[in-house]
């Protein structure tokens, strides 16, 4: 906080970029209804959790509970019910899918291959997107380009082709610095994992605190090299490469085609207000 109220660079570079987020937030709003913003409740979906919500637009907001999920984040869930009044709207696994992973594989085969590796995020994250995403014209993640060399090149927008919908990056050109700067000045609520040395928060199983000089997502699929970590929740050519898979925080989104766009959206996240 002291940082931020001290740097009157980074205080300008945080009010350009808000005012530049909120617009595209509301033109998204007016012009892609009905569209929808991904929150993994990692600390950039906190920022725009707080802006869609303070400037009321018209934004579904949902989030992917994995089941497997750290305590931090749920209590995160329920201290978003009280600071902004919010309703989670959270899509779960299907159960058959999740049994029959655990009967066949181990219900923590994930460290045994990155195969099933992704196979567990699959179940518990990218099918639960597709539901998330079906019927939507666009979606908003809270991915930003120095996240991963993965993400360098980030755009603004682009066409998620796999999921058949437009997909908006509000903060791909904000840094780790204007994040944060953000959160203390508007007393935005966030997870208390990122205070214990964890910059990037998935499932608890999955992410451990990073150490001094450690990339920020050194913590995630620690195990595997660096180039198979994929959760599958993002697919975009326009971002590190044809292959290239990003993540948006609790719901790592996927490539897959799908038959799940037209199923039944059950659990289908919007703002309410309690
Ligand atoms: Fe499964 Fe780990 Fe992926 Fe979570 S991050 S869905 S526990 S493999």
């Amino acid at each position: 906080m002291g940082e931020f109220q001290e740097d009157p660079a980074l205080i300008n570079s945080v009010a350009a970029k808000t005012v530049a987020a909120r617009r595209l937030l509301a033109e998204i709003a007016a012009e892609f209804a009905p569209a929808t913003f991904a929150n993994s409740l990692g600390a950039e979906d906190m920022v725009l959790t707080d802006l869609i919500v303070r400037e009321t637009l018209d934004i579904e907001i949902f989030s992917l509970d994995t089941g497997r999920l750290p305590a931090e984040t749920y209590d995160l869930m329920g201290r978003l019910r009280r600071h902004y009044g919010l309703t989670p709207n959270v899509y779960y696994p299907r159960h058959e899918l999740v049994e029959a992973y655990a009967r066949e594989h181990g219900i923590n085969a994930f460290y045994e291959s990155v195969e099933l590796r992704k196979a567990c995020c699959h179940a518990r994250k990218v099918e639960p997107l597709q539901r998330a995403l079906a019927g939507k014209r666009a979606w908003i993640t809270g991915l930003r380009a120095e996240q991963a060399a993965t993400r360098s090149g980030l755009p603004l927008r682009e066409f998620d082709a796999a999921n058949g919908l437009e997909k908006f990056n509000p903060l791909s050109d904000w840094t780790e610095r204007e994040v944060w700067a953000y959160i203390h000045a508007n007393g935005v609520p966030y997870n208390k994992l990122h205070d214990q040395g964890y910059p990037s928060i998935g499932c608890a199983p999955c992410t451990r605190a990073i150490g001094a000089g450690e990339h920020v997502r050194a913590g995630r699929w620690w195990w595997e090299s660096a180039d198979t970590k994929e959760c599958g929740l993002h697919h975009s050519p326009a971002v590190g490469g044809a292959s290239s898979r990003a993540e948006v925080g609790a719901a790592d989104v996927t490539a897959a085609q799908g038959d799940g766009r037209r199923q039944s959206a059950d659990g289908e996240l919007h703002v309410n207000r309690v």
